[in-house]
């Protein structure tokens, strides 16, 4: 494969430092070239962030970011891992993705560059090795607005489409997604060493990601609990901010949970509207698995997963071993609950702690549930001042509730002017609702009109802000919506 002549401009500098971990954990595999590249996203300010030329790479980085050239000093690999989807253990691998590489910014920031859709791959299994472009455009979409939500998360940099079609339910215009991530080691990962049962494999992963994402846990006591401890605490905090925004992940398999705590794999996702803990729009959960109101448990679930891996490194004796990582898991729902009431208590524009808070936060999602009252405007209302002007102020629970609050917030020191700025760093105006990505999605794959998609992004890139936008980007969507509005894994 040939090497792109413009990339010494572009300004990627590529380490490959994955490549040092034992060959089990990866296949080198090149993109496969497509027909007709044309870049139709570019996200130009990430690009800046990461030390690139966004004018070179916007105007002629087509063939790179679609695979069919390679940047200088990229060796493309395709990541080997494991992972339960829907409780069920299965070998995986990066089936359709490509990694380019780690690039190096000037600020000496490691970040993946993997290119999603790039072509088949060794762990392709029957799959095509492809992408859609709504599927593509969905995930950028929808990274960017948690991104700007204050949500750790991978990163979109590009959509490329392919010219080439791709085989679904229907034929759909072919796409690759440029994604950049913190890493892409994910639970499935550490799954994928330990069903293989050889503690060196095990202990290189351990150690490179200790490495890569921990440091100052390679001088503790017992790093690889440490490890743990760190995953736990970095995945209690990113599901307490899922549930301060009203996302729902929607196939949160254990090789779809990164170990440095950002949110990966926007499939099925969606955000919710009327507030209800059971809501569930992905088509094929049918159980409710990854609800809402599960995602906490689903976590821990899946941090139980990555306990079991560790094992064998934690102590010589398995017994001991367990003991120590049980300790630590039962630490888990304590944690997350902490980080979730202190979201909660911003939201609510609480400054200090009462013990009475928990029972006023879950009084109001009860009441917010029994109105289906919606779940950004509802609490976006309450700073706003135009909680009276909504359907649900009519019922008599909520307008005591709201009683209750305010008697609250005057047993603090700070005014009801200083929790106004709080409650809106926690409340997001705006958020991606999906009626509204639908909409875009629509006319950006029947009428290759990406006009509704690039006012939609502009918006939900600034979801905290006091801007007066159209009135349909806070509108609900009509109750039947929601109650059709199914979601896919975009395979
Ligand atoms: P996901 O549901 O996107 O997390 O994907 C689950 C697994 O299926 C991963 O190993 C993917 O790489 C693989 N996969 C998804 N779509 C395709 C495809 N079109 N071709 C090959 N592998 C795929
Ligand atoms: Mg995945």
């Amino acid at each position: 494969m040939a090497t792109a002549t413009q990339s010494d401009t572009v300004g990627f500098y590529f380490d490959n430092s994955y490549l040092q971990l034992p060959t089990i954990f990866y296949q080198k595999q090149q993109p496969s070239p497509v027909k007709n590249p044309k870049l139709v996203l570019f996200n130009e300010s990430l690009a800046i962030e990461l030390g690139l030329n966004a004018d070179v790479l916007k105007n002629q980085g087509a063939q790179c970011l679609a695979g069919n050239l390679l940047f200088n000093n990229s060796e493309p690999i395709a990541q080997a891992y494991a992972g339960h989807q829907f409780g069920h253990f299965n070998r995986l691998g990066d089936g359709r993705a490509i990694l380019l590489g780690e690039h190096i910014t000037p600020n000496n920031q490691r970040f993946d560059i993997q290119l999603k859709g790039a072509g088949r791959t060794p762990y392709s299994r029957s799959g095509d090795g492809r992408a859609a472009l709504a599927p593509m455009l969905r995930e950028y979409i929808i990274s960017e607005a948690m991104h700007a939500l204050g949500i750790a998360t991978t990163r979109s940099l590009a959509v490329t489409t392919t010219g080439e079609t791709v085989y679904r339910d229907a034929a759909y215009s072919g796409a690759v997604l440029t994604r950049v991530a913190a890493s892409h080691i994910r639970v499935g990962t550490f799954q994928f060493a330990a069903a293989n049962q050889n503690q060196v494999q095990l202990k290189a992963l351990a150690d490179y990601t200790i490495h890569r994402h921990f440091p100052e846990t390679a001088v503790a006591d017992h790093p690889y609990l440490d490890l743990l401890k760190r995953v736990i605490d970095l995945q209690a905090s990113l599901i307490a901010k899922w549930m301060q925004v009203g996302f729902i992940h929607g196939v949160m398999n254990t090789d779809n949970m990164s170990i440095c705590g950002e949110t990966i794999d926007y499939g099925p996702c969606a955000f919710m509207n009327g507030y209800h803990p059971e809501t569930v729009f992905s088509s094929i959960d049918t159980n409710g698995r990854y609800a809402f109101g599960n995602q906490p448990n689903i976590a821990h679930w899946n941090l139980i997963r990555l306990a079991e891996s560790l094992v064998p490194l934690i102590h010589e004796s398995e017994e001991q071993a367990i003991s120590m990582v049980t300790e630590c898991l039962h630490e888990y729902p304590n944690q997350f609950f902490a980080y979730w009431l202190a979201c909660m208590r911003k939201k609510l524009g609480i400054f200090n702690e009462e013990e009475g808070d928990i029972k006023l936060v879950e009084d109001l999602l009860m009441h917010m549930q029994k109105n289906q009252a919606d779940f950004t405007n509802t609490f976006r209302s309450l700073s706003d001042d135009a909680v009276q002007n909504s359907a649900f102020y009519q019922d008599a629970g909520f307008k005591n509730w709201l009683s209750l609050w305010k008697a609250r917030l005057s047993r603090q020191n700070e005014t009801f002017a200083d929790s106004i700025p709080l409650m809106q760093s926690a409340n997001p105006k705006v958020i991606p609702r999906n009626h509204l990505v639908e909409a875009a999605l629509s006319a950006a794959t029947d009428r290759n009109d990406l006009i509704l998609f690039n006012e939609l992004l502009m918006v939900v890139s600034k979801p905290y802000a006091n801007i007066a936008h159209d009135a349909k980007y806070t509108q609900v969507p009509e109750p039947l919506f929601d109650a059709q509005y199914k979601t896919f894994c975009g395979t």
